[in-house]
């Protein structure tokens, strides 16, 4: 079959790899009908070392059950699902805490021998833990929204959760990628009624505005700061959601929060030390956040997709084939898509 690798910095294509088969009685089969491009697997688009050994690519997907394992239950062939961004199987103690993903027995996509979602197919480990049976046919024009599930949708949710956003709170969230939209999304969903958005690029902040932003604030930096605060009354706003990762959005974050707020990230985080100094101990900070359990807000976040409430789809403006993956990160990472799908 083929599948995305990835040979180092900007070198991504799409070769042939051995068609994968069930190894495990507790793995199925799932052809792809949906993946996409993560503003996570542009990092190592920036920044991978060049390698002989590439490395398989794609963590979000959804697809059609071909094959299931004997001890796989509840799911069969045909079935339409959706997979979390890390397996699981979804019964150990941190699974059953919602946090499938530091299962004991789960790991990552496109990992140790395990498939990517950027291919034609992926042998699915820990099945009847991971997928999500979705109640939709193969044509569903709902599977972009759906594989939302996999992913971006739940790792904003996760961001606004965590952060505690909610009707009583006003919330900022900071970036307009992707993450950023869904936690502004998410957020609206969870009844926050103010809701800053920061970001750049019109286009993205008017789709933030249709998923409930009440403001969007362009500048950066200090004026990014003084200006949400001045939208505040002075004090910032109870939550701030930080959906970008880099060393300048956690320092705007603490900027931004009032005091007794919750700072919450799920930008993945590329810098090592979180500026949580003196000042932001004075005025009783949280930092919270993390990685997000996908899999534990899918049976949530579902039946509003599913009944159009929310149309989280929305972010992906460009729908390339397999072959086209190459140029659809291209595309990404100059900025001239906010999320592309891959249709199989
Ligand atoms: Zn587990």
């Amino acid at each position: 079959m083929k599948a995305v690798l990835m040979y180092g910095a900007g070198d991504v294509r799409v070769e042939e790899v051995p068609d994968p088969s069930l190894q495990e009685p507790t793995d199925a089969l799932v052809r792809v009908l949906r993946s996409c491009i993560c503003g996570s697997d542009l990092w190592p688009y920036r920044s991978m070392p060049r390698s002989e050994q590439a490395q398989r690519m794609g963590h979000e997907f959804l697809g059609v059950i071909e094959d299931v394992g004997s001890d796989v239950s509840g799911l069969k062939v045909g079935d339409v699902v959706v997979a979390p961004f890390v397996w699981a199987d979804n019964t150990c103690d941190f699974c059953s805490e919602g946090l499938q993903t530091s299962c004991r027995h789960g790991g990552m996509w496109a990992r140790d021998g395990v498939d990517g979602g950027q291919g034609e197919a992926v042998r699915v480990p820990q099945a009847q833990g991971t997928l999500v049976k979705l109640p939709v046919g193969e044509d569903s024009d709902l599977l972009p929204s759906l594989l939302t599930l996999s992913d971006v949708l739940c790792t904003g949710h996760h961001c606004a959760v965590k952060a505690g956003a909610g009707p009583r709170t006003t919330v900022t969230v900071i970036g307009d990628g992707a993450v950023g939209l869904s936690a502004v999304l998410a957020a609206k969903r969870l009844g926050a009624e103010r809701i800053v958005l920061m970001g750049r690029h019109k286009d993205r902040t008017d789709l933030g505005r249709e998923f409930g932003a009440t403001d969007v604030v362009v500048e950066r930096g200090a004026e990014g700061i003084e200006r949400v605060r001045e939208l505040t009354g002075g004090d910032g706003t109870h939550t701030v959601l930080e959906c970008v990762g880099l060393k300048e959005a956690i320092e705007t974050a603490f900027g931004v929060v009032r005091d007794g707020g919750v700072v919450s990230r799920v930008g993945a985080p590329q810098y090592p030390d979180v500026p949580m100094d003196f000042g932001v101990f004075m005025r009783n900070v949280t930092l919270t956040g993390g990685v997000a359990p996908a899999r534990a807000y899918i049976d949530e976040l579902l039946p509003d997709v599913l009944d159009g409430k929310i149309q989280p789809g929305r972010v992906f403006d460009q729908t390339v084939t397999l072959d086209e993956v190459p140029g659809g990160y291209r595309a990404m990472a100059e900025r001239r898509a906010l999320k592309v799908m891959v249709q199989s």
